[in-house]
């Protein structure tokens, strides 16, 4: 049987390009880029190349990246940054969103804690906020504004470029977590107003483990992992090198294939969304224009996720019914109740995220499966069962 992997969201494979690029520093290239010998400075100079690259792609300057474990990593030092900064002014609000991914929210809720106050917008029903909210809600002492550049779940994209705006006007500090469009959609840090941006090599096919945050000229930094002087002293610790260059490479050739990429994944995302909506009772959760390439992200009334999921395992379809994060919890998807979404809606939902790898044919078994998976679990429902006999309204 064929694994069809459809949960790009959670990580995808790695290229070969990104593998090729890895290599050298796992067999022969070994110094530590600290050193001040040959084969450490060898090493340090491997290091540059690939910031000099990020840095390319999200049109910004080589000493504005900083390399990190990850896109969790990146989220927690800037968003903690932005707010120390803040405090010593005196400035303790901060602006976000509901459905931001956890890492965010974690922080934030923490922050909370701490005495930070976080105001958190309301996204609407089709998964977006606009710039004139985001306005809105800046008062004197905001000190950030930190909303993501696309959903993991429901893959919305938010208006970013004028966000960045409505912020650099009123002279607040503007982070987006971009883990999901870095490599997928355009991302240019200068035309979209951006100062902080958090990405993950293991989203656009690199090495796990590996991210990187940009950070504007002039906005300090601080520092949370306490060390040795990498990163320009704001990120203690050996760097990840093969990590790194994976990375580079990975983003490298993302971004040279990211309008054929995109193109052939909105014509196999759309026609998995018209298919699945032919199922009845069901609806796609997110604007259907202003949204990743590769997402899809389906509700069908009376089921629950978790078995649509391990059904179509069975089948050798991996999917997800939300964030990896949560999975194994049985509360609904954070994201999905922001939207609006009752209770009983956002158990049954699933996650297609398509990449460049799947074909037509996959889509065609998906199409085939998941109508066959939703009537079986639809027949043994006593929730559908009560929906049917009118004993409960449909709420899709
Ligand atoms: C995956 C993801 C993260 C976390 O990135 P890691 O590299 O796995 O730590 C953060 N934000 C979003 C939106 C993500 O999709």
């Amino acid at each position: 049987m064929k694994t069809i992997y459809v949960d790009n969201a959670a990580t995808t494979a790695m290229s070969d390009r990104a593998i090729e690029a890895m290599t050298p520093y796992l067999k022969g290239v070994y110094g530590n880029p600290s050193s001040l010998h040959t084969v450490g400075q060898v090493a340090k100079e491997s290091l540059e190349e690939a910031r000099e690259k990020i840095a390319k792609c999200l049109n910004c300057e080589a000493r504005e990246i900083y390399f990190t474990s990850g896109g969790s990593e990146a989220d927690n030092q800037a968003i903690r940054s932005a707010a120390l900064n803040g405090a010593a002014k005196n400035k303790k609000h901060i602006i976000s969103t509901a459905f931001e991914h956890h890492a965010v929210l974690h922080t934030l809720k923490k922050l909370e804690k701490e005495g930070f106050e976080v105001t958190y917008l309301d996204v609407r029903a089709n998964g977006l906020i606009t710039a004139k909210e985001v306005e809105a809600a800046i008062r004197p002492d905001t000190c950030l504004v930190t909303i993501m550049f696309a959903n993991n779940e429901v893959g919305t994209i938010q208006p970013i470029a004028e966000i960045g705006k409505v912020c650099r006007v009123k002279g607040v500090v503007f982070h987006t977590d971009a883990v999901q469009a870095v490599g997928h959609v355009p991302v240019d840090v200068k035309a979209q107003n951006i100062d902080m941006l958090s990405l993950s090599a293991h989203k656009f096919h690199g090495a796990k483990g590996v991210g990187a945050l940009y950070v504007k000229r002039g906005i300090p930094l601080r520092t949370f992992v306490e060390g040795g002087a990498q990163e320009r002293g704001k990120r203690a610790g050996t760097e990840n090198l093969a990590g790194v260059a994976s990375m580079a490479a990975a983003l490298e050739e993302a971004c040279e294939n990211m309008d054929k990429n995109a193109a052939k994944l909105k014509k196999l995302r759309d026609k998995l969304i018209d298919g699945l909506l032919k199922i009845p009772h069901s609806k796609l959760n997110g604007d259907r224009q202003k949204r990743l390439p590769a997402n899809v992200n389906m509700c069908f009334e009376g089921i629950e996720g978790e078995s649509l999921l391990l059904l179509l395992d069975a089948k050798g379809i991996c999917a997800s019914s939300g964030s990896a994060c949560t999975s194994g919890s049985l509360d609904p998807s954070h994201v999905l109740l922001a939207l609006g979404l009752p209770h009983e809606v956002a158990h049954g939902s699933l996650r297609l995220s398509l990449s460049a790898e799947n074909t037509e044919e996959d889509i065609d078994v998906i199409l085939r499966e998941v109508p066959k998976v939703v009537e079986y679990l639809r027949s043994i429902s006593p929730v559908w069962e009560e929906l049917e006999k009118g004993l409960r309204p449909h709420l899709i």
